[in-house]
Order: C-alpha cells, then structure tokens, then sequence
C-alpha cells in the first residue's frame, strides 16, 4: 500500500493508495463494517480489523487522540508534531474524532483518513449530521435532507430510528469529505474550514491556536500562487498564513523603487488588479498627466492585506481577494495597518507622503502620516478630490528631477522580484535589463535576449533559462538532479539529488546538474518535502537544456 499525494493546499491534500487493489483518494473515510454495524453500500474503504491497516508503512495511525481533541491547545501541538515528525509520505489516520463539521479543519491540519465512529455515536444519541454541525431529531420540525433514507420520514423526523439515522449519517460525512476534496482541488480549503468552523467556539479555538502558534508549519505548505479568490469572511481569514507572508515579505524582502521621491497612498478597489478598476483608473489618468509620473510610488491601504505597493497588485493574495466594503475599520483592522505603515516607513524613505485615502482611514492613520499631504476632500473619486490630487501631483512632481519611464520600470520589477526572490537575486536578473510589453504582460530583455516575463494569471516572474542562470550560482531556488536524470517535463522526487529547502509550491526553481544550469520550472511540492519525498512531481519544467 503506497500513498501517493497528488494535490496540496496548505498541509491539506488529495492523495491516493491502494487498499486490496482498489485506489481509495484521500482525505476518506473508513466505514467501519461489523456484525451490529454495517458499513453502508457506497463507502469507499471499510474497516472491520484496525491491526490490518498498522501493518502498513504508508500509514500512521494516531491513537487515543478522542480526548485530546477536546483540549484544543495540547490537540494542536500534538497533531503538528506528529506530522513534522513523520514527514510528508505517510496517510494519517484520526480515529473516532472527525465528524462533517471538523473535517475541513482536521484535514488542513494535515489529517487524511477519518472513520465512522462519530456518525455511529450520534445516531445512537438520536442526532443528525449535517455539514455545520449535528441536530437532535426531537428538534427538527422538518427535515432539511433528501438522502434516501430521511426521504421515507418527510415530516416526522422524530420517528427515525437508529438504522435510519446512522444512514442519513453515512450520506452526509460521504458528501462532506467530498466537499474537503473538491475544496482541496480548487485551492480553497482554507475557505471552506472557515466556514465550517464559524459556529463553533472549539474549533475556532483550534484554528487560532494553530494560526497563532503554528504559522510557519502552515505557511511553508501554503502554496505561493493561486486561482481561487481569497474571501475576508471572518475574523480568521486575518491570521491566514498567505496574508501574514504577503506582510512579511512586504516589509523584509520587498523594496521601493529606488528613484521615486513621492509616496501616493491610494484606498483599494472591489475590482482586482486594482488597476483595472475605475476609481484606479482614474487615480492612474492624474498621476500620468503630472508632468513626472516615474517619481511618484503608488501604495494601496487595504484590510486583510495590509500595504500593497503598486507593483505587487498581480501577486496572490493581493491579485485575488474580495472583502465587504462597509466603511468601517474594526479594532484589529486599525492595529494592522498602523503597524505595517509604520514598519514599511521605516525601511522606505520618501521626501512626501501624499494622502488620498479617505477620512475613515486616514482617523486612525493621522499621526503616522502627520506631514502628509492630503487631497481626498469628501469621496476619494469625487471631482473635487481628483482636482486636488492633480493640482498636488503636479505642483509637487516639479520639485524632482525627473524620472526616466524605462528607468522606473525596471524598478517596478526589481520590487516584485525582491519581494519573489530577495534583493540581492533580483538585482542579479534585472542587472542591464530593460521592460517591455503592454502591462500586466512585461518581458524583462537584456542584450536581445528574454531572462523572463511576468503574466497576469501567475502575478509572479517566470524565468527563461537565460534568466536563471544570472542566479544559478546563488543557493537559493535550486535544485539539484542526479546525474542520469533524463530531464523532460517534469523533475520526479527520485531523481532529485537536493534542493532548497525554503521553496515553496508555485515558486520558480532552477535545475542544476553537476552545478551546471539545466532547466528553469515552477515547484510542485515544498522544498523540504522534495527532500524527503521518493514518488511524485517535484518540478514542472518550463525550460530545459
Ligand atoms: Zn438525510
């Protein structure tokens, strides 16, 4: 029985094995089948002996977990200390604690295989599974379910038995753990574990305690791009790891365009890229008609992101997210951006800050931005707010040289690549290069020839292979293949020699054999899990010698 993963979405992921040459997907769930319980006829894996499955390499199972589950703290701890020490390759098995309401969050935990214990307890308890939690039937007036077996009791959930019950059960953790699959293939557990886990306390309380306390095991299994839009829902999509790297990476990796003297802090727009909208278009047609548009740096204030300067607007998540708009900056939110904005002032100097955010930001913003100029009068896209940002711009552009558009452009790539790589890899592929192409789709070109290009459905850089080899020697992105590895699509876990382990899924990587450059590709798993994977897509290449 081999366990093979096929999908990742934080420490959540699709995998397969075989159990008696029939392929089970995980995340499952094993029905249990004895004499007094039988497991229903559409289960996918059965369980009537659990000392088979410890036979297995492949699969780890955690034993006795039922009652730490209640101690959300301990839980936590334990869980992710099991995963890190057991590595990626084994299938893990809770027994008895999964039920619909708690499989999103178990399996983000990294959780692969439930059983039916809990749809059995309950039913014995006279209570109904359903996605958000469980209902005792004396409570139904009606019944909100057409599984077949709920089908025969329209009106009278109160007399179902026990059979009926556990069968309405089975319908409903299978449908569930469906859902965390499909969640899983769209890039969207996270979503779906918030969801889930809003109407009760326990499981908020294990989600903090993992957010809070566990960042880093969730972030460097949190891949760095995405298709799915990010939705601020809840209070817990603050704490998610993608938002909190975006932060640090703004604020450590990332740096502002060297020429620029006039910082422009701008309010987001519901449209993403923000420049795509109309109030940024608009914003955008003022700066441009300044007389000096190269010397003036774009940063947009938004909640749950932070500070996104404008050359980050292609990167996940700050490409792809949807909040609702209500005016209102709660508490955590003020506290957020305040110290971003400080942090980000600390590290970036500008000559003059102009404000065009509107009074709900700039009330809890004012001291910070005390010298700032401010030119939002009522409504930010307001012509009377546009002609004062124009008149502003204009007035003040003048007072610096002026700043070359190719010249700011490679700045504008050399902050992505900073904030995708780090400083020092950025310059060396920026060095003597110029931009081109009509944005969001830029071609970075040096000597005539391409080192890489930035498109809108990735947000980040992608290097040709004369791009990679400005940083082939740099120690960071790489990795490193066997020397018989034949490469061709894809660079598979066992012909990998070793890697860095800071990549993470979705960041371009560079392929060295015997230190020599030989393919340029975008990472499939994380680097300390190619390390210690045998099977799977490490890499899948773009490029190769
Ligand atoms: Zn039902």
């Amino acid at each position: 029985m081999q366990f093979r993963i096929k999908k990742r979405d934080g420490p959540g992921r699709i995998g397969e094995f075989t159990i008696d040459k029939k392929p089970v997907v995980t995340p499952n769930i094993f029905s249990i089948n004895t004499k007094r319980f039988k497991a229903p006829s559409f289960a996918d894996v059965t369980l009537s002996n659990k000392d088979d499955l410890t036979k297995s390499d492949h699969l780890f199972v955690i034993k006795n977990a039922l009652q730490l589950f209640q101690r959300s703290k301990n839980f936590v701890e334990f869980i992710v200390e099991i995963k890190e020490s057991i590595g990626y390759d084994k299938a893990v098995y809770l027994p008895a604690a999964g039920e619909p309401v708690n499989f999103a969050l178990l399996t983000y935990m990294g959780i692969d295989l439930f059983d039916s214990t809990s749809a059995i307890m309950s039913a014995r308890d006279g209570k109904l599974f359903f996605s958000d939690g469980k209902i005792d039937k004396n409570d139904l007036k009606e019944l909100p379910c057409n599984c077949p077996s709920c089908n025969k009791f329209k009106g009278k959930p109160s007399e179902m038995k026990f059979d009926n019950i556990l069968n309405h059960n089975y319908y409903i953790i299978l449908n569930e753990i469906k859902n965390v699959r499909n969640a899983i293939s769209n890039g969207r557990l996270r979503g779906l574990v918030e969801a889930r886990v809003q109407n009760d306390p326990h499981l908020i309380s294990i989600l903090r305690t993992l957010d809070r306390g566990y960042n880093s095991y969730l972030e460097k299994q949190t891949p760095v791009t995405s298709s799915s839009t990010l939705f601020a829902t809840s209070k817990e999509t603050f704490n998610r790891p993608e938002i909190k790297r975006f932060q640090d990476r703004v604020i450590h990796r990332y740096r502002k365009p060297k020429s620029t003297k006039m910082l422009l802090l701008l309010p987001c727009s519901a449209k993403k890229p923000y420049s795509f909208s109309q109030s940024h278009k608009l914003f955008l047609e003022k700066i441009n008609s300044s007389g000096n548009p190269s010397v003036i740096h774009e940063v947009i204030i938004t909640s749950p992101i932070g500070l996104v300067p404008r050359e980050l607007e292609l990167v996940y998540p700050a490409s792809n997210y949807d909040i609702p708009v209500t005016g209102v900056w709660d508490e955590d939110e003020k506290k957020m951006i305040r110290n971003l904005l400080k942090d980000y002032l600390k590290v970036n100097k500008y000559d003059k800050i102009i404000s065009h955010l509107p009074e709900e930001i700039m009330s809890f913003t004012k001291d910070i931005l005390k010298d700032a100029v401010k030119t939002c009068i009522d409504k930010t896209t307001s012509k009377k707010s546009l002609d004062n940002l124009s008149k502003n711009l204009n007035r003040i552009v003048k007072e610096y040289e002026k700043v070359k558009y190719q010249e700011r452009k490679v700045e504008d790539i050399l902050g992505l690549a900073s904030y995708q790589f780090d400083e020092k890899l950025a310059e060396k592929i920026l060095e003597n290069s110029n931009i081109k192409g009509k944005y969001p789709y830029q071609k970075i070109i040096s000597n005539g020839k391409q080192l890489g290009m930035i498109v809108k459905e990735r947000g980040l850089i992608s290097l040709t292979l004369d791009g990679a080899k400005r940083i082939k020697d740099s120690k960071k992105y790489w990795i490193e293949i066997h020397d018989d590895f034949l490469l061709k699509g894809s660079v598979f876990a066992p012909g990998l020699k070793d890697c860095d382990k800071e990549i993470r899924v979705g960041d371009e990587v560079i392929v060295l054999r015997n230190k020599e450059l030989v393919g340029v590709g975008v990472a499939m798993m994380n680097g300390e899990e190619m390390k210690k994977a045998n099977y799977g897509e490490a890499v899948k290449i773009r490029h190769h010698i």
